[in-house]
């Protein structure tokens, strides 16, 4: 309830609402695109005994170890790295660091939730560029006047990526503001644009391990850009909270990425069932977007997507619906394990027979 002690500013927030962490435990959980697979047995070894001694003392606030992983693994300079309190925060740093302009950012009229929340957040202007009727991102259409650009590669909530053949284009034309790539799904079959980094001095890769790392109960995010994009990040986040990746969350957070090996066997395994569940989901009459990410946003022919939303709920398993535009007659199911997928596609069956 709005209270007299709140300030206007708090009375017009419009806050990001996150997908259901629901407490029953039995729940096939397909909502908010977490991994069916646990993070790597090396960052169980890593959060040990002496880890937790060593908490009684501040992390370092450069989080150099965990940098230099980043850094290492993506052939970078620790100049080029910048790491957060997950992406989120990485976005909140480079809204405020490169977005408050005269002119207002470009995203897509259908992509992450947060993007006009941070905009309402720092009294950023936006622009929605509407995606194409196929539900792509037209990167032709971004080529115009405007005070930042940021985009998901994949996208959200549609999986649909782009090529960074395409990407490269609206950076050659587009050299006066910062364009931000959220690569938060990119590891799941897209093309990082951390390779055009070195070249296209406004370029900024916002990547997370809460997906294709499996650590979104631990929040660490990172970007990669020019050392004056950088600098300029770590100039927000030093005025802000200089601590913001904890001790535990930086050993765990190096532990998974340099276990490549493990990463590698678990994208493969995601993009493997993603493959199986779209054929079936296809055959049970469902249109599935061509998703290069660890969801497939789908929709149903013969019950509405909020219908079908409810009738999964009562089989125990949870999904998003987004009640918005363009997108209300579709579902987004997480790519879970061959099982947790198995056990959909039944309840699909039985849902669709019992509407016959
Ligand atoms: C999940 C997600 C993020 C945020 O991830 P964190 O858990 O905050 O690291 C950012 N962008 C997109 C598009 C996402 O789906």
């Amino acid at each position: 309830m709005p209270s007299k002690y709140w300030s206007d500013f708090v009375q017009g927030l419009d806050p990001y609402v996150p997908g259901e962490q629901p407490k029953q435990q039995d729940l096939i959980k397909l909502n908010t695109n977490e991994n069916p697979y646990p993070p790597s047995p090396k960052v169980v070894e890593v959060l040990n005994q002496d880890a937790v001694k060593l908490l009684r003392l501040y992390p370092d606030p450069s989080n150099s170890l965990l940098k230099t992983a980043i850094a290492n693994y993506y052939n970078m300079d620790l100049g080029n790295v910048s790491v957060g309190n997950g992406s989120d925060e990485i976005l909140a740093f480079a809204f405020q660091a490169f977005f408050k302009q005269r002119l207002p950012i470009l995203f897509p009229d259908i992509t992450y939730g947060f993007y006009t929340v941070y905009c309402g957040l720092f009294d950023i202007d936006y622009t929605q560029i509407p995606l194409a009727d196929d539900f792509s991102i037209k990167l032709s259409d971004y080529q115009r006047e405007n005070g930042g650009v940021i985009f998901a590669n994949p996208n959200a909530p549609t999986g649909i990526g782009k090529s960074l053949q395409s990407i490269e284009v609206l950076l050659q034309s587009n050299t006066e503001s910062v364009v931000i790539v959220d690569e938060a799904y990119v590891d799941f079959g897209a093309e990082s644009a951390a390779s055009l980094v070195g070249r296209y001095p406004n370029l900024l890769v916002v990547q997370t391990l809460s997906k294709s790392r499996s650590l979104a109960g631990s929040r660490v995010g990172f970007a990669l850009g020019s050392t004056v994009l950088i600098e300029a990040l770590e100039k927000v986040k030093n005025s802000f909270n200089p601590y913001s990746v904890d001790r535990l969350a930086e050993a765990a957070a190096v532990a998974a990425i340099d276990d490549v090996a493990y990463f590698e066997q678990c994208c493969a395994k995601i993009i493997k069932t993603r493959q199986w569940v779209s054929e079936q989901l296809e055959s049970l009459g469902f249109e599935v977007l061509p998703s290069q990410a660890n969801f497939v946003l789908i929709r149903p022919t013969s019950i509405s997507a909020p219908e079908l939303f409810t009738q999964l709920r009562q089989h125990n398993i949870v999904v998003r619906f987004f009640k918005k535009p363009r997108i209300d007659a579709y579902i987004r199911v997480t790519i879970g394990s061959d099982n947790e997928m198995i056990a959909l596609v039944d309840a699909l069956k039985e849902i669709l027979l019992q509407r016959r």
